[in-house]
């Protein structure tokens, strides 16, 4: 969790795994849009560059503030709710975990959810943070509103408009901050709902027969694939009546998350990192311990799930209709070497939305996590991955490591001149440019 008095205290910014740092001269947190307009309009005078960040849970340096750090922690909350048109405002600060339970007093929710509840909303809409499921798009694809204050200290409103013609929207989905400041969001809401969690170990290709099928009779499907180990572990999440997670579930992923996760798989990790070799083996035990767990409640208390140990992540996301020849191709792979990891591979799903900087470009997806325990070497996993990705025209999640040159990006994303365009009117100085995004954008 994000804490401001260590965010205030600590002369160096850091990410959640400690990889991405930076010594900003100076850490600013507005209490209201006023301030905000103020520090961007005094930046820009002085030539001095911003980034906002969130809880700083991106893998890649996209929220790295080299010289001015502004964090919108005092900008939290729910605003507004339309329950009949099933509409909710929020400052952008919020967090995502404050979420669930201030719309549950208005019988709403949202959508969907990754698995963790830590990222500010604003943080997570700017990098399309996502769940899975195939008839489900990202965070961002739920904002019906944007506000924001560009690089000049100029505030902003724009509505989603027609999908032919709604140009600003599609600059804003996944934007980066490259835009502006986010102070405000409208995110369209459904209905309270329950879900019911169901686990399963299979073997690869029983998982990978049924793989279709489950994805469209469940809402949710996700996978861990054991690397060098021809095992999975099939997760679902079935829409329930909502109902309150049990006091007793909750003791029990309390003690998941201290004893489970942050005891035996930590020693596991540790003993892959002290010896490399290892890594098959600690895989292998970790997909055997896979516990036949049934979890139930709101929705918001189902999606996150305990994270114990701390690791670095690349993601792709690549064609659904290729996943099958992707998928077993890395398995086959992995079976003869497993790059070093032992931590499982999450397959999750995503419907195609728009967005010029959407990683999906309109199509459904399957999306592919590979992660490294902290501590270990991740360059031969990472590199293998971005040179296999080619393959599969494999489009990076922009808050998690990838390596593809500026020249590469553009080859992915049709629409990424006309984005900069964009971006140029609302931030002609550059005041939202840092060295990570300058590398991936060649802005400066
Ligand atoms: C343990 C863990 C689990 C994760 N699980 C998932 C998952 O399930 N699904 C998934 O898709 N991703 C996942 N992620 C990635 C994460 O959701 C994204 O990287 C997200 O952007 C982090 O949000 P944040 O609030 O920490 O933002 P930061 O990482 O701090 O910032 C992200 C970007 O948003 C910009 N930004 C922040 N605030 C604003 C604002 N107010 N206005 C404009 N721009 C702003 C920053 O400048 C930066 O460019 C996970 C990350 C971790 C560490």
């Amino acid at each position: 969790m994000f804490s401001l008095k260590q965010w205030n205290q600590s002369p160096e910014w850091q990410n959640w795994v400690g990889y991405e740092t930076a010594q900003p001269q100076q850490k600013l947190s507005p209490s209201s849009v006023t301030e905000l307009q103020e520090i961007i309009k005094k930046a820009r005078a002085d030539k001095q560059r911003i980034r906002v960040t969130g809880a700083a849970h991106s893998f890649s340096g996209c929220a790295k503030p080299e010289e001015i750090a502004v964090s919108l922690h005092h900008m939290r909350g729910l605003i507004s709710v339309d329950k009949d048109a099933k509409l909710a405002t929020l400052y952008a600060g919020t967090y995502l975990y404050e979420i669930g339970d201030a719309l549950k007093e208005y019988g709403l929710a949202l959508e969907n959810m990754g698995d963790v509840q830590a990222q500010t909303l604003a943080g997570a809409v700017s990098t399309a943070t996502h769940g899975t499921g195939i008839t489900l798009g990202s965070i961002a694809n739920q904002v019906e509103v944007w506000e924001w204050v560009d690089g000049c200290g100029e505030i902003h409103t724009h509505h989603r408009g027609d999908p032919e013609t709604d140009e600003l929207g599609d600059a804003l989905h996944a934007s980066l901050g490259m835009l502006g400041v986010f102070t405000k969001l409208t995110l369209r809401v459904v209905e309270l709902y329950g879900l019911k969690e169901d686990n399963q170990l299979l073997d690869f290709e029983e998982g990978l027969e049924c793989f279709y099928e489950t994805a469209y009779s469940h809402r949710h499907l996700e996978w861990f694939l054991f690397p060098g180990t021809n095992k999975i572990q099939q997760k679902t999440l079935t829409m329930i009546a909502p109902v309150p997670m049990t006091a007793k579930q909750k003791r029990r992923d309390k003690f998941d998350s201290i004893v489970t996760l942050n005891g035996a798989f930590y020693l596991l990790c540790e003993l892959a990192r002290i010896k490399p070799s290892l890594t098959k083996k600690v895989s292998a035990i970790s997909a055997s311990a896979i516990p036949n767990t049934k979890r139930e409640g709101y929705s918001y208390e189902v999606f996150p799930t305990p994270r114990g140990v701390k690791f670095n992540e690349s993601e792709y996301f690549i064609k659904l209709a290729d996943f099958d020849e992707c998928i077993s191709e890395i398995n086959h792979i992995l079976l003869a070497d497993n790059k070093g990891s032992h931590f499982p591979i999450e397959v999750r799903t995503h419907k195609g939305e728009r967005g010029m900087l959407s990683p999906t470009q309109g199509e459904d997806c399957a999306v592919l996590s590979f992660h490294v325990y902290k501590g270990m070497d991740s360059e031969p996993l990472f590199m293998w991955l971005y040179e296999y990705m080619k393959k599969w025209h494999g489009r990076p999640h922009w808050g998690k490591v990838n390596k593809l040159s500026n020249a590469e990006l553009q080859m992915l994303y049709p629409k990424l001149d006309r984005f900069l365009e964009i971006r140029r009117q609302y931030d002609p100085d550059n005041v939202f440019i840092n060295s990570w995004l300058n590398e991936k954008f060649s802005i400066l």
